[in-house]
């Protein structure tokens, strides 16, 4: 009975656990609903060159994860961003240089996953609707109607209340997938012609509206015509304006961004909204993984530890290691 493994998600969670059991010898097929990998932190192709709109950097301070980045920059996959940090205090902007370490992939974000994902077979543009277990075998069906299958054992490494949607046949598990709150993050992109005249590269602004401001051009391996610029709402304006229209949004985050900055910020020459519904899970949680090893049903995902790219790593790792243990 060598059927292969699904695993529905190729973020960075699903490739975590994707690579682990394929590294362990054990035939994996990927599933994603995106044209590409990476989930939140794929970067998106628009007329202003690749944007990072979701995961902006992101830190290692687990052990593992911080030799595996290693690995990853001897790929070539990502390297360090030092900015010229700034934060914003009652709507005062002050540098803010510290001593951390932040990576990025290169030249775009989506070089890690690509990386990851390499030659294993995956089904791009396929939405898994249904995760249901026969006699021996799972089999997937697709928003389409299509079923995919057999498969031995099946690892879901998607948003919370996706996966929650996917856990059916275990019960225990898609409660608790249930039970875990997700927060939107709206974010824009602001493309000028002219580079705007000030030092600053990112900054943790965490105001009524704007939580956060990158400079795509200073990260490395980003070269484009315009100077860039990612803005994120904060949880809570973004989750009040859910449903303004795009254009809206970036008026009002252009706005709070012409105001909180130091210079002067003319006309856009490019602008791009995009709406993250699941940008993050409202708390922290210390499931690594979920589990049931006798149906062989896996979760994985950011929204097991921390919302952060390494909490969606160490839980992928969690949810191979814990699969190969059952084997
Ligand atoms: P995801 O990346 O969401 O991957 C899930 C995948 O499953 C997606 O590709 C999706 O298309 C697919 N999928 C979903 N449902 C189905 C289905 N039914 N069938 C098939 N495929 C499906 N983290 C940091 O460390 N640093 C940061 O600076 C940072 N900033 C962020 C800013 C924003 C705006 C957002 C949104 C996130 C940010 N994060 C940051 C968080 C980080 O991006 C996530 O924690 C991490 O990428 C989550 O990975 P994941 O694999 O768990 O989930
Ligand atoms: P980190 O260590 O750089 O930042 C963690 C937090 O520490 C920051 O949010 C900020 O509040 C504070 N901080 C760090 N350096 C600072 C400085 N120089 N000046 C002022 N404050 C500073 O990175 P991390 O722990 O890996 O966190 C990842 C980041 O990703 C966080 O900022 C988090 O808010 C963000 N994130 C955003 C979303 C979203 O949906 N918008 C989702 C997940 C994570």
């Amino acid at each position: 009975s060598k059927a292969p493994i699904a695993v529905i998600g190729t973020g960075i969670a699903g490739l975590s656990a994707a690579r682990a059991l394929h590294d362990a010898g054990q035939a994996v097929h990927l599933f994603d609903k995106s044209r590409g990998s990476g989930g939140r932190m794929a970067s998106k192709r628009s007329d202003a060159g690749s944007l990072d709109l979701g995961a902006q950097y992101f830190t290692a301070r687990d052990r593992r994860f911080g030799e595996t980045v290693r690995q990853w920059q001897s790929e070539g996959w990502v390297d360090q961003w030092s900015p010229s940090m700034y934060q914003s205090h009652d709507g005062q902007l002050k540098p803010s240089a510290d001593e951390q370490v932040r990576w990025v992939g290169t030249p775009t974000m989506s070089s890690i996953t690509r990386g990851l994902l390499g030659d294993m077979p995956v089904n791009f543009s396929c939405r898994i609707t249904e995760v249901f277990r026969g006699e021996q075998f799972w089999t997937l069906v697709d928003a389409t109607g299509v079923s995919h299958g057999p498969f031995s054992q099946v690892v879901i490494a998607v948003p919370a209340p996706q996966a929650a949607a996917l856990l059916s046949s275990a019960p225990k598990l898609a409660a608790v997938a249930a039970s875990v709150a997700m927060e939107p993050t709206w974010a824009v992109a602001l493309g000028f012609a002219t580079p705007l005249n000030t030092m600053l590269e990112g900054c943790f602004v965490r105001d009524d509206a704007l939580d956060w401001i990158a400079r795509n051009r200073s990260k490395p391996g980003r070269n484009g015509e315009l100077d860039t610029w990612v803005l994120h709402g904060t949880s809570s304006w973004s989750r009040q304006h859910l449903d303004l229209p795009k254009e809206a949004v970036i008026e009002r985050l252009h706005g709070a961004f012409a105001e909180l900055i130091d210079c002067v910020v003319p006309a856009p020459e490019f602008t791009l909204a995009h709406r993250w519904l699941y940008a993050r899970p409202a708390q922290a949680h210390e499931w690594n993984a979920l589990a049931d090893a006798g149906l062989g049903l896996y979760a994985c995902g950011d929204w097991c530890l921390s919302g952060r790219v390494e909490g969606a790593w160490l839980s992928g790792q969690e949810a191979a290691r814990r699969l190969l243990e059952n084997l």
